[in-house]
Formats: C-alpha cells, structure tokens, sequence
C-alpha cells in the first residue's frame, strides 16, 4: 500500500495558492533527489550505469538540471528536446537520442551534441550518413517482433513502429562497422508502466544474448545495453511500486552469466525512465469550482485536460485527495471533471471521494511525469505554472502559467490583439 500522500497541508497549499493561483503542479525535489540516489545505488554493481532521463516525462530545465546534479543524463527525441538539454547544460556522452522518423537536421544537431545516435530503423543507416556523417558510436534501437509478450500498455512489439527487426539487427551492425563506426550499442523498449520486474529482467537478458550474438556474427563488442524506460510506478494505492534493488539484482546475475563468459565486459548498463523517476513525485492542484447534481454528482475543477490528459486519453487512473478532508469518510461517488467542451475531459469516473465544497483544493497525485508536458490548448485553455517544492521547504516558480498573449502570440490576423 503506498500512501498517497502530499507532504503538504491544506494551510500551506492554500498559502502557496494565494501566490500562484490554481491549477498548477508541484514538484518535490527532496523526494526526486532520493528516489534517483536510491535508483543509481540499487545499480551501484554497474559500472558506468547511467539513466537518461526522458525529457518528454518532464521537460523543464530546473528539474533536468536537479537530475544532471544525481548524475542522471537525458533521452531526447526532438529538435527541441536537444536544443532544451543543451541550454540546461548536458554535453556529448549525457544526451541520448532516440527518435524515430527522423528529420535530417535532427541528427545533424544530434551529432554537433556528440549525442549517442540511438538509429530506430536499418535504413536511417543511410540518413544518417547523408546529414550528419556516421559518427564513431552508433547504437540501434531493437524491436523484437513475436519473441516477446509486449505489455497491455504498449501493445504488441511486432505492432509497433519502433525499432530494427529480429531479421534486420545483426545486418545493422554489420554495415555501421561498414561504414565506419568504432563503438556500439544496443537499445530496446517493448513496455510501458511495467509493474512487474521480471519483464525487464527478461529484456536484460534478451539484450545480453544479442550482443553476444552480434560479437560472433559480426565481431564489434556492444559497449552499452540500453534497457530504455517504461518501469511503472503505482497509481492505485493498492499496487505496489517496482523494487529496484531485486530487479538491480537479477540483472547483475543475468550479466555474470551471459556477459562474463562471452568476454564482453565491461558492458554499461543504462536506462532511460522518466515515470519512475519524477512521477509520483509531482502533483496537480486544483481547486473546486462546482459541485453539480445531473444524473450523476459532479466535481468540476478549475484543471482540465490541458493541463493533464492521461485519464482523457488511457483512461489512466491518476489518485485523488481532497485537502484537509483526507481522513473524512469517502461515501460520496462523483465524477471529478475539467471545464472543456470535450466529455473524455474528467479526471476520475465514479470515484469515492469525501463530501466535496467549491472551493476545496483537490490534489491529483503522480503528475510528475507525462503531465504538464503532454498538456494542450484546446478550448483556448491555457497551461497552467509548475511549481517546485525545495528541499528547504521553499516554493520557486519554475515555469509561468500562460497568458492569453502567449495564445495569441503565433496568429497572423489584422485584428490581433497587443498586449491583451
Ligand atoms: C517515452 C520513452 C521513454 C520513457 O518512458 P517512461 O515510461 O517515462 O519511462 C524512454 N525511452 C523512449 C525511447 C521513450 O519513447
């Protein structure tokens, strides 16, 4: 049972409300810091482990920056994720990219990055080489079609549009040496908010045997295996968070076993998680604008899917608490909703909750990754500030709320406002 709890009161939520109005998220940075010290020493075994944060999870420079400090290195798959990690200040062996359908002067600022090119398909071999040049180290993102399960999230690997096939990587390899490159690495990513350890596990050793696989077939040694991201974290307070110290530790057998005798090692262990790493450690407050009685009780906030969409979009159970209320009786079922003309607009479906006011701030729980950033406009709705919760107990700004300036600051129109 993991508590869900938010290490604020509704004094102190209130306060920080009056500063900076609803909705917004907030991070925690001392729970951030410790969870990555506890990931890296859960891998201490492993020489050169790093995780690549995924910036898609949470791209603001004040919590890249927080992670660049616990060591942590960045995954990107755009322009401007590059150009993002770049201001905060990741060099060459800190930026990993892994894109796919890759526009040529991505890889071409990939490559002025020293970035470690992560190729998501055989022929961006030749793409690649026409853009930016092959650079010395290479690494291929392998999908491994029928030859594993996939998990509900993700769908089935061999559906999926990512990555070089079972019948395409040895041969990948081969013309990367062909052309040129030095230095190798191996890349997969068959699962998204991966509850149970064994399946990374399994793609450890899935990828262990590959590269063993590829240094007979092909002669180049794999320097780094790249496990990607998608270990989960527990939404519902009954499920149970990944231990990261057995799972640590099973791919340490699985190294000694496949690794050692084959003569690879030293092979880098790398990740690149971004739910498990900021997840539950943001939240997004909102506060009750109106309780309304139709053929079922609603709540409606003052947050929408703009500013979190995984319940609209998954169907995405995200727990909430109402502040100050957290230990009243839970009788009341309502639906808790946004105000877009849009019903998948609702951030919980029959859900229990305490008798609910407007004006009650609710706090909706693990918005610390794929949360603000998969935020959108619709409806003219504006993003909302993030938040940062410091270690001293201090609340910093680390990102504005948008203001309609900003809406209107892209279009091209005789009447367009100045200065709204
Ligand atoms: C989205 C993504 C990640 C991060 O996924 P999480 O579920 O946040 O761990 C890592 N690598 C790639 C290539 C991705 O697309």
């Amino acid at each position: 049972m993991n508590r869900k709890q938010i290490p604020l009161s509704k004094e102190d939520l209130e306060k920080i409300a009056r500063e900076y109005p609803t909705p917004f998220h907030l991070y925690d940075e001392k729970a951030i810091r410790e969870n990555a010290r506890a990931f890296y020493r859960a891998f201490s075994w492993a020489a050169g482990f790093k995780n690549y944060f995924a910036v898609k999870a949470c791209p603001n420079p004040t919590i890249l920056q927080i992670l660049k400090e616990e060591g942590m290195g960045v995954d990107c798959s755009s322009q401007t994720e590059l150009v993002l990690s770049e201001k905060v200040g990741f060099r060459s062996g800190g930026i990993m990219f892994t894109s796919n359908d890759t526009p040529d002067e991505e890889f071409v600022t990939a490559v002025r990055q020293g970035a470690v090119i992560n190729l998501d398909d055989i022929r961006h071999i030749d793409a690649l080489e026409r853009s930016a040049g092959i650079p010395e180290l290479l690494s291929f993102r392998y999908n491994p079609g029928d030859s594993r399960s996939g998990n509900v999230l993700i769908g089935l690997p061999q559906e999926a549009k990512y990555g070089v096939t079972r019948d395409q990587i040895v041969e990948a390899f081969r013309i990367a040496k062909n052309k040129g490159a030095k230095r190798f690495a191996l890349h997969t990513m068959v699962a998204s908010n991966e509850l149970d350890e064994n399946y990374f596990v399994e793609t450890a050793r899935m990828l262990f045997e590959l590269a063993v696989k590829i240094k007979n077939e092909v002669g180049v040694n794999i320097e780094t295996v790249n496990m990607g991201g998608g270990l989960g974290i527990p939404y519902r307070p009954k499920e149970r968070a990944i231990n990261t110290d057995a799972l640590a530790d099973k791919i340490h057998s699985l190294y000694e076993k496949i690794i050692i005798p084959a003569s690879l090692a030293p092979v880098k262990v790398v990740f690149e998680c971004g739910r498990l790493i900021t997840g539950p450690y943001g939240y997004l407050i909102s506060r009750v604008l109106h309780v309304t009685s139709k053929y079922k009780e609603y709540v409606g906030l003052d947050a929408s899917m703009a500013n979190l969409m995984r319940p609209g979009i998954y169907g995405a159970y995200h727990h909430i608490t109402v502040s100050g209320k957290e230990n009243e009786p839970h009788d009341c079922l309502y639906d808790v909703t946004g105000s877009l003309c849009e019903n998948a607009d609702k951030f919980a479906i029959d859900r229990n909750l305490p008798q609910v006011e407007s004006g009650d701030l609710v706090v909706i729980h693990d918005t610390g990754a794929h949360g603000y950033s998969m935020g959108y406009n619709y409806n003219g709705k504006l993003r909302s500030a993030e938040l940062l919760l410091r270690e001293n107990g201090d609340v910093q700004l680390i990102r504005r709320a948008e203001t309609i300036d900003d809406y209107f600051a892209t279009m091209r129109f005789p009447g367009a406002p100045v200065g709204v």
